[in-house]
């Protein structure tokens, strides 16, 4: 019988005692005696063990005390006997061949979990712990410094165990640059006063200017890096991404692309390289997946297009992200408006009745129908080229001025557009006049043209100044200041099919024009831009003058160049057309 059993048996008899005849009182009351006796053994016992359990368990309490503080010693202890252990490899570390660029993938499993960077040969291995390809590199090769990709903290292989060192943070840095607030100020203070302070230098001590590094061209890429090059140029594009880490949990393709554009842009802008250029090779994977296969880094492009669906995409992903459906940072600086008129002509063939009807429509009108458009780039269309082209190659390869070009927003030069179905008949003209520019503008000059065959370019040599291009006369209102800058030149060398890319940027900080193509960045002479074939250019508006008129400085490459001999009549009248505006 238990206790508690015993103590309820003898609660019961008691009851039953209380109760009981008086006949069998004396017997019972033997019993009775019995009973209370056994109560009060077993209430003592109880409270006995009462007492030692609570006993126990403040012992047990104190001890527990103890033992965590004695925990949080030894971790701290740890911690400094980590800070202290002078890790005896570090001098081993090669940082002139370290490159964070690649993708953060193990070079023997291609798995992306858990990858360091061996510090000394720069291989990215998996794990760290014992049999993993990281600690077999590190028997193997007695490469003993591993920097983990992921959560940026150094370790010593096979030993396993944490480096801190203050002077690896150079390391982290090329990791993953990241520019404050006042570092971005010191830029635009430097941007503004153009001196050439800012030159830094490679570890191999050759010099360089901060935010002019060459970028890999892995296989046909060199049309996407051609537009990052550009618009890494454009300070109010670049500051964003500069700060900014777009960083969320959200980890769509379209986020991804936009954080890793933040990472190439800020390595392209950083103070210190360990290597002469900077690879895009991330940011080109995000491209290739958000534009589901369209835009290929193995396979040549059109820099026109890929900046048409670039500059859409991150203004798309800008939006959501900021969760402001009408607009983004990118169309509040790269976005404008344009007015376009357009009327029909009834086809001659109709009878004068039929063309006298089609008239009364508004359509049809003289003063034609007008509609306001929002605009990213404004297209310029070249004069067709000759038809004949000499075998000699004697015929000079045909020039025209960018302000022939631009009259088509004088909203007097009409544009003939044919239309397809019913519609073909009657032809569409055009007029175009700019009602508001952007900051930053693009031009798309239309050097390729499609025929049911294949792609032709067209190569007339474009003459434009590259600086002070007013832009005054084509917009309805002119004050006097849309006078504008080229910052950049992306121009096309070679046939459609196995051109290449290369790009002209007006380097703020030492007001110098430099030429980037893939890898090399070398010097490059203003009055040599116009004669390469330009394909995109940005410009950067001046920053206006409140209720002042700008006088007009106007520093032209000279006067537009005579009409080239040609076979085709109507160029010859187009380069006549030319006419000085200021
Ligand atoms: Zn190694």
């Amino acid at each position: 019988m238990s206790r508690r059993e015993s103590i309820k048996s003898a609660r019961r008899g008691s009851v039953f005692v209380d109760v009981g005849g008086s006949e069998r009182k004396s017997s019972l009351n033997e019993d009775d005696s019995l009973d209370k006796e056994a109560i009060v053994q077993t209430l003592i016992s109880k409270e006995q063990r009462r007492r030692n359990e609570r006993a126990a368990l403040i012992a047990e309490l104190r001890k527990e005390e103890d033992e965590t503080n004695e925990n949080e010693e030894q971790k701290i202890q740890e911690i400094e006997k980590k800070e202290n252990i002078k890790c005896p490899y570090l001098d081993t570390i090669h940082r002139a061949i370290l490159d964070f660029d690649f993708e953060k993938l193990c070079s023997v499993s291609l798995s992306h979990n858990n990858v360091y960077c061996c510090l000394i040969c720069s291989k990215y291995f998996q794990g760290r712990g014992k049999g993993t390809h990281a600690y077999l590199h590190a028997l193997d090769c007695k490469h003993y410094v591993y920097l983990n990709l992921h959560n940026a903290k150094f370790y010593c292989l096979p030993d396993n165990y944490e480096i801190v060192d203050p002077s690896l943070d150079d390391i982290l840095y090329q990791l993953n640059p990241m520019f404050t607030q006042e570092d971005l100020k010191e830029l635009h203070y430097y941007e503004e006063v153009m001196t050439k302070k800012l030159v830094a230098f490679r570890r191999n001590g050759s010099k360089y200017w901060t935010g002019l590094i060459g970028m890999n061209n892995i296989k046909h890429n060199d049309y996407i890096n051609v537009v990052i090059q550009g618009l890494a140029q454009v300070p109010k594009f670049r500051d964003h991404f500069l700060v900014r880490t777009f960083a969320g949990n959200k980890q769509t393709s379209d986020r991804i692309m936009l954080r890793r554009l933040g990472e190439l842009l800020r390595k392209l802008w950083k103070n210190h390289h360990y290597r002469p250029h900077v690879s895009p090779h991330e940011f080109l994977q995000s491209v290739v997946i958000e534009s589901k296969g369209r835009f290929q880094f193995t396979e040549r492009g059109n820099a026109g297009e890929f900046l048409t669906w670039f500059l859409n995409s991150l203004d798309k992903v800008m939006r959501k992200y900021e969760k402001n459906k009408e607009s983004s940072f990118i169309r509040n600086i790269f976005e404008g408006e344009i007015e376009v008129t357009s009327r029909r002509i009834p086809n001659p063939e109709l009878s004068e009745e039929e063309k006298r009807k089609l008239l009364q429509l508004p359509k049809y009108k003289f003063e034609g129908v007008s509609e306001r458009q929002k605009f990213m780039f404004l297209l310029l269309d070249l004069p067709a080229k000759p038809l004949f082209v000499d075998p000699h190659k004697q015929i000079p390869i045909p020039q025209v001025h960018i302000n022939t070009l631009l009259e088509k927003f004088n909203g007097q030069q009409e544009k003939e557009y044919k239309l397809k179905g019913e519609d073909r008949r009657d032809p569409l003209l055009k007029r175009f006049r700019v009602v508001r520019l952007p900051d930053v503008l693009i031009f798309q000059i239309q050097r390729f043209t499609k025929n049911n065959f294949f792609v032709e370019k067209n190569p007339t040599i474009v003459q434009y100044p590259v600086s002070s291009l007013d832009m005054g006369p084509y917009c309805l209102e002119d004050d006097g200041q849309e006078i504008f800058d080229l910052v950049a030149n992306i121009v096309h060398d070679g046939e459609p099919k196995d051109g290449s890319y290369r790009i002209h940027v007006n380097h703020k900080l030492t007001n110098m024009w430099k030429e980037i193509q893939d890898l090399v960045v070398s010097d490059a002479l203003p009055e040599m831009i116009p004669l390469s074939e330009a394909f995109i250019q940005i410009w950067v508006r001046r920053p206006k003058v409140k209720g002042q008129k700008r006088k007009m400085e106007v520093d032209m490459l000279g006067p537009p160049p005579p009409p080239p001999p040609s076979a085709n009549p109507a160029k010859a009248s187009e380069a006549k057309s030319v006419k000085r505006k200021y």
